[in-house]
């Protein structure tokens, strides 16, 4: 088979699924409360993908060469039996799979995940300080919750946890050496992300992102780190490691330094609409051909032409007038 890849060379390896727009977190850089209210037009369950659909859709892009499944949201572990879904997936021959939460939930769900066949998660994160992440989440969801749940990933066996920590200048950046501190040596990799401006309603500046530079400065000057060569292409984190053999840590510069070159990642929504960027504008249509009645060759070759089109490289481009376009969220697309 010919080898896919798109209009700059890049073949697809992952895909992040999107389960669900809705979240029982009102993180205010993500889904702020004053647009994500109780009037906010959620996706009706109807439109919601199956998970036989979702699986179909899987299965074709693993065939066009995917080999890494994340299961996000919104909250993928509101949407109901998600462990179902994990199954499903879980038979597609040699796949990575993954799954991103806020933690919320997982005390409850983590062994059932690990059980339907999940290998490994990840955990968001921002502040080990009550008052902080009370303020971020803006549910009042206290942080012990949270720790419970990682602990009880990794009680499931779900290694290596990993846990997602966004840092917005003026909010948590604070709270970037007391994660450090407190993660280092525990097995569990943190990864530390650059304020982004997806969709079109946090507000975003530039002078809100604290440079991934910053943070491993400020880590090295207490925990001295040592950088880590990529283990493969397209990996989103920087790693860096300590040198006194307490673990690893990554941090994602998709602001300072972004990493469009060796992008190799699709998006699925949960209503099925497939994006080639994060910060896409527009998706095209899985639903409509699902529900059509296209069969699996139909399905793989409308996939291989979306993705043979796709010249997207927002984050090489940004700037203050790509900031206003009109981007889908993330908590609809997917993070
Ligand atoms: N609800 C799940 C969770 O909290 O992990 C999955 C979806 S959430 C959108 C995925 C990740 O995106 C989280 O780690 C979240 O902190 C991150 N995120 C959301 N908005 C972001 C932004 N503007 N910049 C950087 N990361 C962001």
């Amino acid at each position: 088979m010919e080898r896919l890849v798109d209009t700059l060379g890049r073949p697809v390896r992952d895909l992040r699924v999107s389960v669900t727009d809705r979240c029982n977190f009102r993180c205010v850089y993500c889904m702020p409360k004053e647009v994500f209210g109780r009037d906010y037009p959620f996706l009706p369950r109807a439109e919601l993908l199956t998970f036989e659909e979702i699986e179909r859709v899987a299965r074709a892009f693993a065939g066009l060469g995917v080999e890494k499944i994340r299961i996000t949201g919104g909250e993928p572990l509101v949407r109901r039996d998600v462990e179902t879904l994990v199954e499903f997936l879980a038979r597609i021959n040699g796949l990575d799979l993954t799954l991103t939460t806020n933690g919320a939930l997982l005390g409850r769900k983590a062994a059932a995940l690990k059980d339907a066949g999940l290998k490994r998660i990840t955990v968001s994160l921002d502040s080990l300080d009550d008052d902080v992440f009370r303020a971020m989440n803006d549910v009042d969801f206290p942080v012990m919750r949270v720790l419970e749940g990682i602990d009880a990933a990794l009680a499931a066996g779900l290694a290596p946890v990993k846990v997602n920590v966004v840092v917005k200048r003026g909010l948590n950046e604070e709270s970037v050496l007391p994660m450090a501190r407190h993660f280092h040596g525990s097995g569990v990799v943190l990864r530390f992300i650059e304020y982004m401006d997806v969709g079109h309603t946090n507000g975003w500046r530039m002078d809100d992102v604290v440079p991934a530079s910053e943070i491993v400065a400020a880590i090295d000057a207490e925990l001295p780190l040592e950088p880590v060569e990529p283990a493969y292409r397209g990996e989103v984190a920087n790693r860096w490691r300590y040198r006194d053999g307490g673990g690893e840590i990554g941090v994602i510069a998709s602001v300072t330094q972004p990493f469009c070159g060796d992008c190799t990642r699709a998006r699925l929504s949960a209503d099925g609409q497939v994006y080639t960027c994060l910060f896409a504008v527009e998706g095209h249509d899985l639903r409509a051909l699902l529900r059509g009645g296209a069969s699996d060759e139909e399905l793989s070759t409308v996939i291989a032409a979306i993705w043979r089109a796709r010249a997207d490289r927002y984050s090489e481009l940004r700037s203050a007038a790509t900031a206003d376009l009109p981007k889908v969220e993330m908590s609809y697309i997917g993070g």
